[in-house]
Formats: C-alpha cells, structure tokens, sequence
C-alpha cells in the first residue's frame, strides 16, 4: 500500500486522518507543529509523540515524497540543491546566504523545465517536462531547512520554470508558505516573463507577494528577440498591467533587467527603459548576463556600460542596484538552473 505523505495534507485534512486512525486531535497538532515549525525529518524525531504512533506512522506514512540527490556549494556559501521527486525528475533549489544580513533567502522551482524558451536561459533551452504541486513546491524548502537546520526567511520563486504559467500550484504554495511555515507574504516575490492575464489575477489574490518582471528590454522588437513571451503579450500590455499591479497592491514592483553586452546596455536602451517605467512604481535590479550557454552570441556587458546604465535610470529618480551574484561557479545563478542530474 502507497504511504501517505504527510506534508502534502491541510492541517484539517491531517486532523481528519489522525482521528481515522483512532487517536486524539492533539496528536494532529503536535506532528503538524513538527513537521512545519520543528523541522522534523524522520517521525522518531517527535520526542511528545508517543511510541505506538511513531510506529505506525514509521509504517504508513512518510513526511516527504522526495530528496536530496546533490547539493553543491559555492565559493560564496550560497547552496545548490538537486531535488529528485518521486517520478524521477529534478528540480532545483538555491540557498542563498547574505553575511550583512540576517534573511536567509531561497529561490525556488515551479515547474520541471520551462515553456518559456527565454534565449538566455538554460532552463528554458532544456523544455518543459511538468508542474509542481504545491507541496512539492514547498517540499524544497522543508528538505533545505531539514539540511541545514535553518529556517528559511524569505522565498524567491525564482528557479526553474515560469510560476505563472503554474499559477493554481503557486498560489496554494503561496498559502503553505505563509500559513504553515509562517514566512509573512512581504518576504515572498513571484518572478514572471510577463504572462499578463495572471498579473491581474494575482493582484487580486488573498495574499499577494511582491511581484518581480524579468523585462529586460522596454524594447518590443529586442523583447521579441530574447523572450518569446512578448509576442503573445506586448510590452505595453503588461505595463498596464503593471500599472494595475501597483494600483491594487499599493507595492513597489521589482523589474529584473538582465544587461547583454551591446544588446540592450546602451544609452538608448537605457532611455527607453526610463519611459517605459513612468508611472510605474517599482525598484530595478540590474543583472550582468551570465555566459550559460555555448550557442547564442550573448556577452557580458562591460563594467563602464553598466555604471552608465545604472547612472541613467538613477538620474530619472528610480533606486537602482546590481544584483550580487550568488553561486555563478557551481550554475546557481540567475538563468543558469538546469535541473542537471549530477
Ligand atoms: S528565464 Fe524564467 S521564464 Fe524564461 S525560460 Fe528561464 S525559467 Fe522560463
């Protein structure tokens, strides 16, 4: 008989089971509290729990229905891991670790694989396999806070796929993570291309997290170029959803400009990005492109562009910084997760 994973029940579902088995309520309370709050990683970990249940638990039951296969660390202390789920795909999650700060931020995968084919992502050239659910999606946190016997502050769904294009998982992912792993909905940023139907609709979600918009291009023809997203959905359809974004939510939005070498690190571009961005309140994260692949022409902007584009949209009052690169030696870095079996 198939075990039954524990972390993929509400907590009224695990009271429901608990009392099926025959025992009291409080005994759901204390294995939710260990599994969520206590990071419990194996049931004899539940010291209140009493011998004869953590038997039959042992027996019938798991926490989790997938695992570490590698983990990788970088130069930097930030943490690559390679979740294997229980139908043999990998999925992979990124610890990251600032030492002026206290936040201890994961990046998350949403799908196995991605539709998206944005140009300068490795996950995108690889395809798409299939959605996550949403206790697989948190799972990857579970299993790092198991590994390091941390607890996560802030959640980043930022790693492999399109969480948008997931969007039913997301938001019951969202929901277990403010509600059973208690990380407040300000510590969680949703990342998209641009899938502008679920922008609106996420604004107008229960909990909405900080919303984060890989545009790297406030030019339609050079969008075009690199992410396939902007021919279904124009940059100026999504600025006005961007524009409703802010109106519902009251929230600063976070645009994700990845800089290429001579593509879109000009003066021009970075003119256009400014009229693009006005009315939009938002703060900009510049991102030096990361070479991941041998097959497009793409290059590394150079260190004065970059200064002069980041000059450029300070001068138009926006707060701007160059996102640090976290793990680019072991491919944790931004566009470079793969979902590679090591
Ligand atoms: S950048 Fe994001 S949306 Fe684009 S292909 Fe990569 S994972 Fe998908």
């Amino acid at each position: 008989m198939e075990k039954m994973i524990l972390s993929k029940l509400s907590y009224e579902e695990l009271i429901d089971y608990i009392l099926s088995i025959g025992e009291k309520k409080f005994r759901a309370e204390q294995i939710f509290s260990w599994i969520w709050k206590k990071n419990a990683r194996c049931f004899d970990d539940m010291t209140d729990v009493k011998k004869e249940l953590r038997t039959f638990l042992n027996g019938n039951c798991k926490i989790l229905d997938c695992k570490i296969k590698t983990r990788q660390i970088s130069s930097d202390g930030t943490l690559k891991y390679l979740i294997e789920y229980k139908d043999g795909l990998y999925a992979e999650a990124v610890l990251m670790r600032f030492d002026n700060r206290s936040n201890l931020s994961i990046c998350v995968s949403s799908q196995v694989g991605c539709k998206m084919g944005c140009k300068f992502c490795a996950t995108g050239k690889n395809g798409f396999k299939r959605n996550l659910e949403a206790y697989e999606i948190v799972s990857q946190i579970l299993l790092v806070q198991n590994d390091t016997n941390l607890k996560i502050t802030n959640v980043v769904f930022m790693g492999q796929g399109e969480p948008l294009d997931n969007f039913e998982n997301v938001k019951k992912a969202i929901l277990l993570i403010n509600k059973n792993l208690q990380i407040s909905i300000r510590r969680l940023t949703i990342s998209t291309c641009g899938i502008v139907p679920k922008i609106y609709e996420l604004a107008k979600n229960e909990l909405t997290p900080t919303l984060a918009v890989s545009l790297h291009s406030a030019n339609h023809q050079t969008r075009e170029k690199i992410m396939p997203v902007e021919k279904k959905y124009h940059i100026d359809e999504l600025k006005k959803a961007l524009l409703d974004y802010n109106k519902e939510t009251k929230d600063r939005i976070t645009i994700e400009y990845i800089l290429i070498g001579s593509l879109n690190d000009t003066k021009e571009c970075a003119l256009e990005l400014i009229r693009f961005l006005e009315g939009i309140k938002c703060n900009i994260n510049l991102i030096p492109y990361n070479p991941v692949l041998d097959d497009n022409n793409f290059t590394r902007p150079q260190k004065k562009d970059m200064m002069k584009f980041k000059y450029l949209l300070e001068a138009s009052g926006k707060k701007v910084t160059i996102r640090l690169e976290r793990g680019a030696d072991i491919d944790a870095a931004c566009g470079q997760l793969a979902g590679k079996a090591l």
